[in-house]
């Protein structure tokens, strides 16, 4: 899989190449494939055989405008966390019954902006469901559930189980609804998020039976959402193996066909997969400005700071990381351990530590792999760096730029 979509660049970059790209659009850059985009929104509508599934894509890991217009066009519908995910979902062209709203402490006006709008709205604590009672009593609401398992790359992006925010316990459940009741909510939806990057299918399939088992004391229930997180592999170029979807689509599809014969209730079914859509269709471009050893250490210096990329120093992710020279990449046979660093002013600015590489030199490209999900979107202003172009390589191999850089207009815009 790697071969044909990261290493030979050509399929990647479509008619570009990385250092084209960069001459053109300016250091550093964010850059997607469109058909690995539209392969990965298709990966995610099959991994349940059964008409009423769809897949709500979690947009807070690329909220790119155009990106989302692809997703839209693939047939996904999209969950929002905030109200700014729900603006630019309507501007991607997504209608209200396509948009599911599943924040987490929230104030009224943010309750009432996605039922003004027609929006559902997953609540996550007792609190949010008293609140939304008070505010819209009556109206249909869905809650979010601790199913009690997490699981995830690590412990920041755990989201279920006894150590988090989030989700309503088993043992709140009855309480939820008699708050429910007082207010006259009607309880039509449940969802759940058992964390993020997970490789092996048992964990999601343990929560989804405890969701599917806690259907019964839904009355007015029409959607059962099993959450997101799918994994994949950021370890490719060692090998690393996909997350095996026909085998969790056999699974999945067992438990749920085992439990619409035993219900015979019509529900519709959705999962809620960010990274997956998205991560393996980015790459971030860099440069290397200056080399230099320092006691046993080789440093890479380039324009990759963290203000461009976090993940790397929120979770200690792992990206493979390709150099290219001269029109091509560098054989990488022959590797030292580099320490690739950014630009910003803080000892911790590393996205690459002792990370085996070929002899690097000023004006190198870096190629950081899989970065299309929480790449930009977490990206920042800090030390006053302005946040990096992105472009689009369309079906035709063609790139469009689909968000231009900042600009030092740009950071003195709010004063
Ligand atoms: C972040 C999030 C997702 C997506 O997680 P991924 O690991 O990117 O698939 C899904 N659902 C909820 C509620 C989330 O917060």
């Amino acid at each position: 899989m790697h071969e044909s979509e990261y290493i030979a660049g050509q399929t990647f970059f479509g008619r570009s190449d990385p250092a084209e790209l960069l001459a053109r659009f300016g250091s550093p850059l964010y850059v997607y494939n469109e058909s690995i985009l539209r392969r990965r929104c298709q990966d995610m509508l099959r991994i349940i055989d059964y008409p009423r599934f769809v897949a709500s894509y979690s947009i807070k890991a690329n909220s790119n405008l155009h990106l989302l217009k692809i997703i839209r066009e693939e047939g996904l519908s999209a969950d929002a966390m905030s109200p700014g995910e729900i603006v630019v979902l309507e501007q991607a062209g997504f209608r209200p019954e396509q948009i599911f709203f599943v924040p987490n402490n929230v104030s009224a006006d943010e309750l009432r902006f996605a039922a003004e709008r027609q929006i559902l709205t997953s609540l996550d604590s007792l609190d949010q469901l008293e609140l939304m009672g008070k505010i819209l009593p009556g109206s249909r609401v869905a809650i979010r559930i601790n199913p009690g398992i997490g699981a995830g790359h690590h412990e920041k992006v755990v989201t279920a189980g006894e150590r988090t925010k989030f989700g309503i316990s088993g043992a709140q459940l009855f309480q939820a609804g008699r708050v429910a009741e007082r207010y006259g909510l009607r309880i039509v939806g449940i969802n759940q998020h058992i964390g993020s990057l997970f490789m092996e299918p048992e964990p999601y399939l343990r929560a989804a039976a405890y969701l599917l088992d806690q259907v019964e004391r839904f009355p007015d229930l029409e959607l059962v959402d099993l959450g997101g997180g799918f994994g994949i592999p950021h370890r490719k170029l060692s090998g690393e193996q996909r997350l095996d979807l026909r085998d969790l689509n056999k699974k999945l599809t067992r438990l749920i066909r085992a439990f619409t014969d035993r219900h015979g209730r019509d529900l519709l079914f959705k999962s809620e997969p960010g990274r997956y859509v998205v991560a393996e269709c980015g790459v971030l471009l860099g440069t290397v400005h200056a080399v230099k050893e320092t006691g046993q250490t080789i440093y890479a210096g380039t324009d990759l700071g963290f203000n461009v990329l976090a993940r790397p120093i929120l979770y200690d992710s792992w990206h493979d990381i390709r150099i290219y020279r001269d029109g091509r990449y560098l054989d990488d046979s022959e590797t030292k351990p580099v320490t690739v660093v950014g630009n910003i002013c803080e000892s911790g600015d590393i996205i690459a530590a002792d990370r085996p590489l070929p002899d690097l030199e000023a004006n190198d490209v870096v190629v950081v792999l899989d970065t299309g999900a929480y790449g930009y979107a977490m990206s920042s202003n800090y030390n006053n760096r302005l946040r990096p172009a992105e472009v689009l390589i369309r079906l035709d191999g063609e790139p469009v730029l689909i968000r231009r850089r900042e600009t030092y207009e740009d950071l003195l815009r709010y004063f």
